[in-house]
């Protein structure tokens, strides 16, 4: 079954195909970062501007190189939400009007699904799994009981991982998106400016990342009063340090309390080098299986958003064409209602 999904949900304009779920024939990525970087994160109007100039040079691109026909097609997929509305728009829009046109089903995907589905391009599932979903706008813990199946067991109270990246990352005055600059300097540093853990209460696994942020911020104009300069690599280190540290711990406790089989690492921050270095030294310890996409696949694109529409596609839960572009869309309701067995 061939599927071909379209993502626009935030500044990056992707379109892929991909077979029952697990193939990639194509994944064509056109990314934003460019024109955003000038103002230092992603201008809404701007990006649904770019999203409409490239939507159809990616689908023809990514028809092309994958070397099939529109004719070949099962399904539409397309990023529903969450994202910002006027992006989603974009491909929302141009997602119906291929199905319309090719008299095909439409398939609505949860952005964030899409980001745990990002694996199974790669490896194969086995369940009960967890997923640690780290990205520009999620921090989550998410159990998988089953295909396609999400209950979510913790989430940031405040900034996300990714955000708090960027966000410090600007503050030493990085290029945005900061999150492989500040990775990059952690990796250089000989040492950590220390900083402080938010673990919260003992049972819990949400994160919160706004009092880490403060930390940083606040050393930085410290050392600015006394007039030193405060090394960026240690700062990076301590701030990313801390940020591993949570993450990785809060992961492997809810790993064993649900007995996963698996922990799939997920989003954008699965690209951080320290993160994978850590959760792969842990997770060998506990001898728990960790799966982690590579690189090209963490960040936004189109197959991680057929990947999880095939879980709908098996399902049989077709979308109507009326489907809407939804800037604020949970997880656990997109679930799959009736999960199929499978890897
Ligand atoms: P969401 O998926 O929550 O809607 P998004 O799609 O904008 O948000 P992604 O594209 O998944 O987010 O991830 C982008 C984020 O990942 C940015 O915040 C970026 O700084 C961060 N990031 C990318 N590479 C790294 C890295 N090596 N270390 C830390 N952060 C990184
Ligand atoms: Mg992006
Ligand atoms: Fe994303």
């Amino acid at each position: 079954e061939l599927i071909l999904a379209v993502e626009t949900s935030c500044d990056e304009t992707s379109v892929a195909v991909v077979r029952d779920g697990t193939e990639i024939l194509a994944n064509v990525v056109s990314s934003q970062i460019d024109t955003h970087k000038r103002y230092g994160g992603v201008v809404p109007e701007i990006a649904s501007r770019k999203h409409v100039e490239s939507v159809t040079l990616m689908l023809e691109e990514a028809v092309r190189a994958a070397g099939i026909r529109l004719s070949d097609l099962s399904a539409i997929a397309v990023t529903q939400g969450p994202g910002l509305v006027g992006a989603l728009l974009v491909g929302v829009v141009a997602a119906k009007t291929l199905a319309c046109a090719l008299q095909i089903p439409l398939i609505g995907v949860h952005h964030i699904a899409g980001h745990i589905y990002a694996n199974r391009l790669v490896h194969r599932l086995d369940y009960p799994l967890v997923a640690l979903v780290v990205s520009g706008g999620h921090t989550e813990l998410v159990h998988v009981p089953a295909p396609g199946v999400f209950r979510i067991i913790g989430q940031t109270r405040d900034d996300a991982a990714g955000e708090a990246y960027d966000k410090v990352a600007r503050a030493m005055g990085l290029p945005y998106p900061g999150g492989p600059h500040v990775d990059r300097l952690a990796l250089e540093a000989d040492e950590a400016v220390p900083m402080p853990r938010a673990w919260l209460e003992p049972e819990s696994y949400d994160f919160s990342f706004s009092g880490l942020k403060s930390a940083v911020l606040a050393a930085i104009n410290q050392a600015k009063m006394r007039g030193d300069v405060l090394h960026p690599a240690s700062l990076s280190k301590g701030f990313q340090d801390s940020v591993v540290d949570v993450l990785v711990e809060k992961a492997i406790r809810a790993s064993k309390a649900y007995g996963a089989k698996q922990l799939l690492l997920a989003g954008g921050v699965a690209a951080n080098k320290g993160l994978r270095e850590a959760l792969a030294a842990r997770c060998e310890q506990e001898k728990l299986a960790l799966l982690v996409p590579p690189l090209s696949l963490c960040t936004d694109n189109a197959a991680m958003i057929a990947a999880a529409a095939f879980l709908k596609w098996e399902a049989g839960e077709l979308s109507e064409l009326d489907l809407k572009a939804e800037p604020v869309l949970s997880l656990e309701e997109w679930s799959v209602k009736q999960p199929v067995d499978g890897t």
